[in-house]
């Protein structure tokens, strides 16, 4: 089997090592003769993952005791949903800083809720770039602030976060958890599907203060309450196992590579090796993103035609590169390069991208 440079959006890569170890686990886990998909939930072998994953993120990302971290189901797209449900109340108001696609969606579906303003919007530059912090207007009554912190089609990252006050801060992070080292305790929530950087789809994380999880509407229906989830472990109803247990690994690995800090040394070092190849090519490759802004996990791009761009996603899968298409809604050149993405692979698609640029330049 010949294995190809995954450059997918989401699901995304797996480290190497994980696919691994879950292959030599997964007929026969830890003697039991069985699957860990095929145990209960309520087994001490599940448990123990469970509540290791739970620590794993906590440790990782830098929080102690005064936050949860909760593994639920329906994708960040449910968090678009269930975040107002819980904290946006009645008559009250909440601020979406909105600087691309998803954060549109999340502002849109919080909107059938109450008043989802949006305190900033760089779509007038076609989400090329964050909002300046004199471009952000919060109002007074925000129950919440809500930004994306990587823009996963439009490429866009915050390099910082913007200084929203007393307000609870929430970030969709699910682009860009644990790709480099940030100060948690800024944030009352954090929500994140993994399947970008965390394993595969089907578990989502949230991260959330424990004394803003206090304040949470008690009316929501039980299995979209932060709190059922919080109280009985991730363990109210059946959870996603394997996801879970994907999860935990996907974090062991994390931690045996250099923590969040030796994620981030080697994201930028790889980010680099792309742009440029982007910024070396005399303009026949053109970064989405202002430079400033520029993401780390997803480098969007455009060649000169979209004739080209399609010829240029041809050739790459013949040179064995998947995913580098763009979103179907803005087109262009996506590379998604998650922490799984290995130099070597960045290293391949520069080198390839500098043979097609001078080939049809
Ligand atoms: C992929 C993605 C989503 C949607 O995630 P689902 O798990 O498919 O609901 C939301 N926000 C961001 C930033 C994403 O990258």
């Amino acid at each position: 089997m010949s294995k190809v440079y995954n450059f997918n959006a989401g699901p995304a890569i797996l480290p190497q090592a994980v696919l691994e170890r879950a292959r030599a686990e997964l007929l026969d886990y830890q003697g039991r003769g069985m699957s860990i998909m095929e145990m209960s939930h309520r087994s001490k072998e599940f448990e123990a993952i469970n509540s290791g994953a739970e620590a794993a993120f906590k440790r990782l990302i830098g929080v102690g005791d005064d936050y949860r971290v909760l593994f639920v189901q329906g994708g960040a797209s449910t968090q678009f949903a269930m975040l107002p449900m819980n904290f946006l109340p009645p008559g009250g108001a909440a601020d979406y800083i909105v600087t691309g696609a998803w954060g549109e969606k999340a502002q849109e579906e919080a909107s059938k809720f109450g008043r989802a303003n949006i305190a900033a919007s760089t779509k007038d530059s076609n989400y090329s770039r964050n909002p300046r912090a004199d471009e952000i207007t919060l109002s007074d009554d925000a129950a919440y602030v809500h930004l994306t912190s990587n823009e996963t089609i439009q490429g866009v990252q915050f390099p910082a976060f913007p200084d929203v006050g007393a307000h609870p801060l929430v970030a969709d992070m699910s682009s860009d958890i644990l790709s480099r080292p940030i100060d948690a305790s800024k944030f009352a929530l954090i929500y994140a599907g993994a399947q970008k950087n965390l394993g595969p789809s089907g578990v989502t994380v949230v991260l959330i203060r424990q004394s803003w999880l206090d304040t949470a509407a008690k009316t929501p229906p039980t299995m979209l309450r932060y709190g059922t989830h919080a109280k009985n472990n991730s363990l109210y109803n059946t959870p996603p196992v394997f996801g879970v247990y994907m999860l935990n690994l996907v974090l062991e690995w994390i931690e045996e590579n250099g923590g969040v800090e030796g994620m981030a040394a080697r994201n930028e070092q790889k980010a680099a090796i792309i742009y440029q190849a982007i910024d070396g090519s005399n303009g026949f490759y053109r970064g989405h993103a202002a430079p400033a802004d520029r993401s780390r996990m997803n480098v969007t791009f455009r060649l000169p035609s979209e004739a080209l761009e399609k010829q240029f996603v041809a050739e790459s899968v013949a040179a064995n590169m998947v995913g580098l298409a763009g979103h179907r809604s803005v087109g262009g050149i996506r590379a998604s390069i998650y922490n799984a993405m290995t130099p070597e692979g960045c290293q391949a698609l520069a080198a390839f991208m500098g043979e097609f640029a001078r080939k049809n330049g």
